[in-house]
């Protein structure tokens, strides 16, 4: 998100000056500590920055070597215009002071007009971040990255996790051959799946509409999700079980056909403990050794590794639901959502207000912050939000939509665009008391 603002601020300003200050050794956040078989959940077509493409096909989920490099990419062009410093390796503390780590926390004094919090949305990944649950008696617990580190083969694989890291390792481990009968994937609660064969890149163009005319005419949330359902655009994990969650984890089909060969899914909540072999849920203790046992003597090419289990930690908080902030606050920006679960292109729109706007007041009424979507009612609240951000952006910032590559509607066409501007001429954005309706009918 700071590299997608200061993308935008550098090429439309002539004479503003950024510095980025990260705790990380290069540019690209997250992506520098995420698993090495990671790949983008949506296409590239809308991810980085504005002035740069990403991936050799845009269409593509490109991989995390590939986005560290752009990253990179980015940061020695941004560096050419003279107005732009990386600062790898500084924290910025809770005084607002800037360290360098390496110089034993030494102060680098930068004169800003603006501080830009980047950090608010506060990504999580499972290399850095441990678990909430304990492991012990002997349970070898690794994070999503040691599945790439493997150097032997185990008798069972627990994923523990079902957002979209948990969906990942699970694919990791079918994709290398791993049997489904060997894997136990704890699922806390289901979650609805966005579906990407639908969604990208030429569904999109139609998808807002659909959205319209669904929340228009549907009797209740439920009948919304069904709708979606129906339509393609929302997948689930079992027919049989009702999300609870809806976190805009991403798969396309196959992937979903994939997941469903897996039959062992624990649904008994969260881990509380692992002692060995089994498993403490706040209400519910299950044991893995027997079930492992069955699945020797079923199979006898299985090495002497077969009793071993390996536990899979996905459980970091890729994308937690914040509460909303003003984003500009005196001579302090914090960065979140202005459009929902598309965090880069918010960072960029931001950036465009920024210099568009001169008073904070009308900034702050243009765009509403829209938080992580958590559960079936986030998805309305943020439909409602995301359109009518961009509605109220459409005076001080023009055809900027259209033209930034960040943006869905830049990828959904003139004609697209004309189309759903007669879908919501019909059925314009659902009022907070039409939300609460189709709500309150569960
Ligand atoms: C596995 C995964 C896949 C994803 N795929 C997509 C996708 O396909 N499309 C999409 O739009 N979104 C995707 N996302 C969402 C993704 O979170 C955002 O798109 C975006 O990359 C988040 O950027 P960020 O700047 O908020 O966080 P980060 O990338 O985590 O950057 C924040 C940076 O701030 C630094 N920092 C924090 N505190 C301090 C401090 N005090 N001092 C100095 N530095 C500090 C951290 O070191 C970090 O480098 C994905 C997320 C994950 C986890």
């Amino acid at each position: 998100m700071g590299m997608a603002f200061a993308d935008e601020i550098l090429h439309r300003s002539r004479t503003a000056r950024v510095v980025v200050v990260d705790r990380r050794a290069k540019p690209g956040g997250h992506w520098n500590s995420a698993y090495r078989f990671v790949t983008l959940h949506q296409p590239a077509l809308y991810y980085g920055v504005n002035s740069e493409p990403l991936g050799e096909d845009e269409r593509d989920l490109v991989s995390q070597a590939q986005i560290l490099a752009y990253y990179e990419r980015v940061a020695k062009k941004l560096e050419r215009t003279g107005r732009f410093t990386f600062l790898p390796k500084c924290e910025v503390g809770e005084d607002g002071v800037i360290r360098a780590i390496a110089r034993g926390g030494e102060e680098i004094a930068v004169r800003a007009g603006k501080t830009v919090d980047a950090t608010y949305m506060d990504v999580r990944v499972p290399s850095t971040t441990p678990p909430e649950y304990a492991a012990e008696g002997g349970a070898t617990l690794v994070p999503i990255n040691g599945l790439a580190e493997l150097e032997r083969g185990y008798g069972r694989y627990v994923v523990i996790g079902a957002g979209k890291t948990g969906i990942d390792a699970a694919l990791y481990l079918l994709e290398r051959g791993v049997a489904p009968d060997r894997i136990t994937w704890v699922v806390p609660n289901d979650a609805w799946f966005l579906n990407r064969d639908a969604l990208y890149p030429d569904g999109l163009a139609s998808e807002f509409g659909t959205q319209l005319e669904i929340l228009s005419d549907a009797t209740s949330l439920t009948d919304v999700l069904q709708r979606l359902e129906a339509a393609g655009r929302l997948l689930r994990l079992d027919a049989k079980v009702w999300p609870s969650k809806y976190r805009c984890a991403t798969v396309n089909e196959a992937e979903l056909a994939q997941l469903r060969r897996i039959g062992d899914v624990e649904r008994s909540g969260r881990i509380e403990r692992i002692d060995g072999p089994t498993l403490h849920f706040a209400e519910r203790t299950r044991h893995l050794t027997e079930r492992t046992r069955h699945l020797a003597n079923r199979t006898r090419h299985l090495d002497e590794t077969v009793d071993e289990i390996l536990y899979v930690d996905c459980t970091a908080d890729g994308l937690a639901k914040r509460p909303p902030r003003p984003i500009w606050d005196g001579d302090r920006i914090t960065l979140q959502s202005i459009s929902m679960c598309q965090q880069v292109m918010s960072a960029a729109a931001i950036a465009a207000l920024e210099l568009a706007l001169p008073d904070d007041a009308k900034k702050n009424a243009t765009f509403l912050p829209v938080p992580h979507p958590l559960h079936p009612p986030d998805f309305l609240r943020c439909t409602q939000t995301t359109i009518r951000n961009q509605e109220r952006s459409l005076g001080p910032l023009g055809l900027w939509a259209f033209r930034s590559r960040l943006s869905a509607v830049h990828h959904m066409g003139f004609l697209g665009i004309l189309r759903f501007a007669f879908r919501l001429w019909r059925h314009p954005v659902p009022d907070d008391e039409r939300l609460a309706a189709l709500i309150e009918a569960g």
